[in-house]
């Protein structure tokens, strides 16, 4: 979401006439978007406002830099902030670009169609689009609602034109972003839901692909499900965070539905969507978690057996229902001993499901290319370019690029063999290129 911002304002930027520069150093501003979901990202934050402060002190006069500050760091009072962050010359709230552009550029005239014309540019095949905003559903340990406002949905047309003039300009990958995305039309008037939103798009020209994050389990409707299954174009993947397995844990947290109802939803979308990957969100540690509780969660990644686990240590975010109400009472080791015991159980999992993989071909969208270097090279030359992707169940893989061609044809479909597995990544070889709209794995 933070990167759709940071694009979005730098479209808004660039069509006041400001350019975007390699280097901090050669600004004339740096824009700092903050996350402060977990201490670590916003001691990140703070961290880098520190270096951007030193660059700040060591110019002068005219080539000044400015600093701004948006994103979930900015509560509606800024004045803690102010005091703490004296060098920032503005601050605004997740979305409140018109803050920062005013501050540049006092009489520009923001109103009428430019932001409605204004969209990002797209740096590579790829591009999320931000579909909903805010969330509704304050969780106990969650800052997004208090920074990031209720929901609130862009229209069917909006997102649209967005998508088309992403794919006019080469990309051929959307991701539609919420923080609660299956919420998606809730709030608007004639109530459209995702799966309309899927078959709005579905037949803009040029996309090949499309994705959406994150699902919140309440949210998913058996409607949505089935418009995965039959929109060629949409990805079978889905990231559902469960946070916890036990129903006192969830309950604490607010989550808004049993274990007993989560299950129900992954074995549907398993039912409906058998060659779905289901990836999802687990917090260990949360307030007055037990061993036995953790163990729940524990069994509960053993059985559903997720492609993919983000795991989280629970931290307590100021202003949280959590952090006024319940105890932060788990240890930091012991919380780290459990994350690390989910990270061991999951890589075991992802080692298991990624090495079913061998030997099949899969369908790849061309992203990038990257030079990896094995532990053994390191002094020693570099390997020679290789090319990454993802394929629809949104596992990365790498191949290497053919001798000779230097052209990488980022944005085309290639289908790659399998030829090896670790629990992050799949590494192949080049099948074939193929120009098919969309079509899933086939058999070596
Ligand atoms: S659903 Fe819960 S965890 Fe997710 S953004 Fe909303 S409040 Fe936060």
């Amino acid at each position: 979401m933070n990167v759709a911002d940071s694009d979005k304002l730098a479209a808004g930027l660039a069509k006041l006439g400001w350019q975007e520069t390699a280097k901090p150093e050669d600004a004339d501003l740096a824009v700092v978007n903050t996350c402060v979901v977990r201490q670590k990202a916003e001691d990140r934050a703070a961290s880098y406002l520190g270096r951007l402060r030193r660059m700040k002190e060591e110019r002068n006069g005219e080539n000044g830099l400015q600093i701004a500050v948006m994103g979930c760091m900015v509560g509606p009072r800024t004045d803690d902030l102010r005091a703490r962050f004296p060098y920032v010359d503005v601050w605004a709230r997740p979305q409140s670009f018109d803050l920062i552009l005013r501050h540049l550029v006092p009489d520009s005239d923001l109103g009428g169609e430019f932001w409605p014309d204004t969209f990002p540019k797209p740096k590579g095949p790829t591009a999320f689009v931000p579909i909903i905003h805010g969330c509704n559903k304050f969780c106990t340990y969650c800052i997004v609602p208090y920074r990031r406002g209720r929901e609130r949905s862009r229209t069917i047309d909006d997102i649209a034109r967005e998508v088309a003039s992403h794919c006019a300009n080469g990309v051929r990958e959307v991701t539609l972003l919420g923080q609660t995305v299956e919420a998606y039309g809730k709030d608007l008037d004639d109530k459209p839901d995702l799966a309309d939103l899927f078959a709005a798009i579905h037949d803009t020209p040029g996309l090949r692909r499309i994705r959406f994050l994150t699902s919140y389990p309440r949210d998913m409707t058996e409607r949505i499900i089935r418009a995965v299954a039959d929109l060629p174009k949409v990805c079978e993947h889905f990231n559902i965070p469960v946070q916890a397995a036990d129903n006192d844990i969830l309950a604490r947290m607010r989550r808004g539905y049993t274990i007993e109802e989560y299950l129900e939803w992954v074995h549907r979308i398993r039912d409906i969507v058998p060659a779905a990957a289901i990836s999802t969100d687990v917090i260990v540690g949360f307030c007055g978690e037990t061993e036995a509780q953790f163990q729940r969660t524990l069994d509960l990644l053993q059985e559903l057996r997720f492609d993919k686990v983000h795991v989280a240590a629970y931290s307590p975010r100021p202003g949280t229902i959590a952090w006024r109400h319940l105890e932060d009472d788990v240890p930091q080791e012991e919380k780290m001993r459990r994350l690390h015991a989910i990270e061991a159980v999951q890589e075991r999992i992802a080692t298991e499901i990624n090495d079913a993989l061998l030997g099949t071909t899969q369908e790849v969208l061309i992203e990038g290319v990257s030079r990896s270097r094995t532990k053994k090279q390191v002094g020693a030359d570099r390997e020679p370019p290789v090319l990454s992707g993802r394929t629809r169940t949104n596992k990365l893989v790498h191949w290497p690029r053919p001798p000779g061609q230097t052209d990488a044809r980022l944005g085309e479909m290639i289908h790659v063999r399998i030829t090896r597995t670790s629990p992050w990544a799949l590494r192949g070889l080049p099948a074939g290129r193929h120009s098919v709209q969309a079509d899933a794995a086939v058999p070596a």
